[in-house]
């Protein structure tokens, strides 16, 4: 991996993010554009496949250059970050599975955003976090499984893309499986209006006796646990980008915004340096763990703090965005308010701030008993 190469690519994505994605934001926004064509270039570039071994059609510069990328995408729309991350996501965990077939199958295509796909894992990351129930259920049917059940609210899938998603088998624990949207007894519905995020083709996946045949499983029973621990540090601290991306979008309306109206924006209590200096803490504490996601020894604890402390911190940036813009935030037009909304799907989506915080908590009360 080079230097040289990350600038370049980096610099390739920054220029078709400014011309081809950001004069799309309010119509992705406002008329819940799905930018399926940006996809289809970003993927071209190299876009969902940093942490992606040549070999399996990656650029191969790492998952920190990843997270930039999500970064530069935020930067204009935090909806299309988020669908980003879903794609790249989606590469990640046909990277580490253990199946070699489905891996040939569909990871280039994938990595290289020629086969666009969603991860519907919310339901399962809760469900072993003790959150809810699991939702799909899956029966063995030879070396296939026949999968029923619904999940509310899957991004970036319709009849032509693929979607991953887990299910439970019983005793015999769980599968994590890709499916495609056009697959017999797979119905893709549309969700109620959403306040934000309305571009990512988030539809309701309901599953009735679909057939997954052994090909397209990334985890047995038996290999699912370890496969989820190697997968969850790089899955979850992905998402940090879109939160950058927000923060800087978020500072730039604060500079624009002190231009005129410094005199009195002094008086807030987030300033530009105070975000600025936390933005920098929170990158440099995600690009030193993103090598650790990638070789293995990433401690989960280190990741959930992280990324909790992104979703806040977006949180904080986007709110101060429109307190420094004052009224002109405020209107449809403006990215401030646009922003805040997408800084509340950071906090809302799997894992949310609420979730991180119990997980957190979780494993804070464990060690602290195996201390005891
Ligand atoms: C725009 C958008 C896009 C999304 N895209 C995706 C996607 O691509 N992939 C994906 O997987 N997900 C996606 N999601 C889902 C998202 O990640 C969250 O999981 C979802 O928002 C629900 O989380 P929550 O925190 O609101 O649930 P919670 O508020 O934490 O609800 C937890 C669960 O508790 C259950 N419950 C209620 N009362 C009790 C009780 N007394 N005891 C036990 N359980 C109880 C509820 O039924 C619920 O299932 C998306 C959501 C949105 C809004």
């Amino acid at each position: 991996m080079s230097q040289t190469d990350t600038t370049a690519l980096l610099a390739s994505i920054v220029n078709l993010v400014k011309t081809e994605l950001a004069p799309l934001a309010s119509a992705i926004d406002q008329e819940g554009v799905y930018p399926a064509d940006f996809l289809h270039q970003l993927g071209a570039l190299g876009g969902f496949s940093a942490a992606i071994p040549k070999e399996y059609g990656g650029v191969e510069l790492g998952l920190d250059t990843q997270i930039d990328i999500i970064t530069a995408v935020g930067r204009e729309c935090g909806s299309t970050a988020f669908l980003t991350w879903c794609q790249s996501t989606c590469a990640w965990y046909l990277l580490h599975s253990p199946n070699e077939t489905v891996k040939q199958r569909y990871l280039p295509l994938v990595a290289q955003g020629k086969l666009l796909s969603g991860t519907g894992m919310s339901n399962t990351v809760k469900h072993l976090a003790g959150i809810e129930k699991i939702h799909l259920t899956a029966t063995r049917e030879g070396k296939d499984y026949m999968v029923s059940g619904s999940l509310p609210w899957v991004s970036n899938i319709g009849n032509d893309h693929l979607a991953i998603v887990a299910a439970s088998v019983g005793e015999e624990g769980y599968i994590m499986f890709a499916v495609r949207g056009d697959s017999e007894g797979l119905a893709l519905n549309p969700c109620p209006e959403f306040s934000g995020l309305e571009g990512t083709q988030t539809l309701n996946m309901r599953f009735r006796n679909v057939r997954v045949s052994a090909d397209d499983v990334l985890a047995r029973p038996d290999q699912f646990k370890a496969f989820i621990s190697r997968i969850k540090p790089g899955f979850v601290l992905g998402q940090s980008g879109i939160g950058f991306g927000i923060i800087e979008g978020s500072l730039k309306t604060i500079r624009e915004s002190n231009i005129t109206t410094a005199h009195v924006n002094i008086y807030l209590d987030e300033q530009e340096t105070d975000l600025a200096t936390r933005l920098d803490t929170l990158r440099k504490e995600v690009s030193s763990l993103a090598p650790q996601a990638e070789n293995g020894t990433a401690r989960i604890l280190d990741i959930l703090r992280a990324r909790a402390n992104g979703s806040e911190a977006t949180l904080a940036a986007a709110q101060s965005a429109l307190l420094h813009a004052g009224a002109k935030g405020y209107l449809m037009r403006h990215p401030a308010q646009r922003r805040l909304r997408e800084a509340v799907f950071v906090a809302i989506v799997t894992p949310a701030l609420k979730h991180l915080r119990k997980e957190i908590h979780d494993l804070e009360q464990h060690s602290n008993m195996e201390a005891a």
